[in-house]
């Protein structure tokens, strides 16, 4: 291993500590409350995701709370309960929990979170102010991602980026925050043809695609910096016991001798994003303020 470790939990700490500090000063009479809308009980994969909201909300001064609706819920309740929420001068905050039930269009629940309490930055006036480079909320996974990077304090202007996935919640507005920074971005995705042509060029890297191990060490360019996004929960046999292991998009035994830093999975892009959340839920808090 050569590659410098980039540690997502220290990063993740200093945030959370910004954030309660600021919200002890600025919001002493009562914090800013982020609410999680979970509709249809816990799924499996989003149980680890709610626990460490919650823990991170505690840690960094938010007040978390979770609203829940049954399965059958209909369109037009859930959408009520967010126009309640939207209107309601106790919430600052609201994150709807994915996976929903196949019946609901997630796109049409985010669109209905008014755009100051959108602390996931997906509504489309927070990503279109990303497009116009004026970003206000943006998605927490994005900002974590390019935060790492940052951590490095190394200048974007004119870096190869290769961003591999493009989803609205990371991909894409990963591409459009480095753009106006005026790095050379590369978009690639399930129809890109020659995958290893694109990142064997990236100076940065940006995976998330949730295809565990996608990228190698071959992929990488040598001396780049290398940012893992995926969460994939894969089953490894340890000693003839079967065990869930939590790995990246990345292979990082390989990568990690091409790369000059690279984030590991856990303990990499996760903490921060969730960190992330906090800290725009006071940016929304300021935001609603007037501020
Ligand atoms: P998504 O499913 O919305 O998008 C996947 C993207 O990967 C698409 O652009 C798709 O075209 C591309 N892709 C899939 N297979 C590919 C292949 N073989 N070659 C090239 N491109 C391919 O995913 P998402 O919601 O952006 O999440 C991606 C990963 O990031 C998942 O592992 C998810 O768990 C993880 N994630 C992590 C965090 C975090 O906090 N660290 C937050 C959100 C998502």
């Amino acid at each position: 291993l050569n590659a410098q470790v980039i540690e997502g939990k220290e990063i993740a700490r200093s945030i959370r500590n910004r954030v309660r500090e600021t919200v002890e000063t600025l919001f002493a009479e009562r914090s800013p409350r982020l609410v999680s809308l979970l509709i249809g009980g816990e799924d499996p994969s989003s149980k680890v995701y709610l626990a460490n909201q919650q823990k991170t909300a505690a840690k960094a001064g938010i007040d978390y709370r979770r609203v829940e609706l049954p399965d059958q819920v209909s369109e037009r309740e859930a959408l009520e309960v967010i126009a309640g929420l939207n209107g309601d001068p106790q919430t600052q905050g609201v994150i709807i929990q994915r996976p929903l039930p196949e019946h609901l269009d997630p796109l049409g629940l985010i669109r209905a979170v008014h755009p100051d309490k959108d602390v996931e930055g997906l509504h489309p006036s927070n990503l279109g102010a990303i497009a116009h480079g004026r970003p206000r909320l943006v998605p927490c996974t994005a900002e974590a991602a390019i935060l790492l990077f940052r951590s490095l304090d190394r200048p974007v202007k004119g870096l190869e980026v290769v961003v591999v996935g493009h989803s609205e919640i990371v991909g894409k507005p990963i591409a459009l925050l480095l753009v106006h920074e005026l790095a050379t971005v590369t978009i690639c995705h399930i129809g890109t043809r020659d995958l290893a042509s694109h990142t064997r060029r990236a100076d940065l890297l940006f995976v998330a695609t949730g295809v565990p191990g996608l990228i190698r060490g071959e992929d990488v360019k040598p001396g780049a910096v290398v940012i893992d996004i995926g969460i994939n929960a894969v089953e490894v046999d340890e000693g003839g016991k079967k065990r869930t292991r939590i790995v990246g998009d990345v292979d990082f035994e390989s990568a990690s001798r091409m790369a000059d830093a690279i984030t590991p999975v856990p303990g990499g892009v996760g903490p921060v994003t969730t960190a992330m959340l906090m800290e725009n839920t006071l940016k929304a808090a300021l935001f609603q303020r007037g501020e």
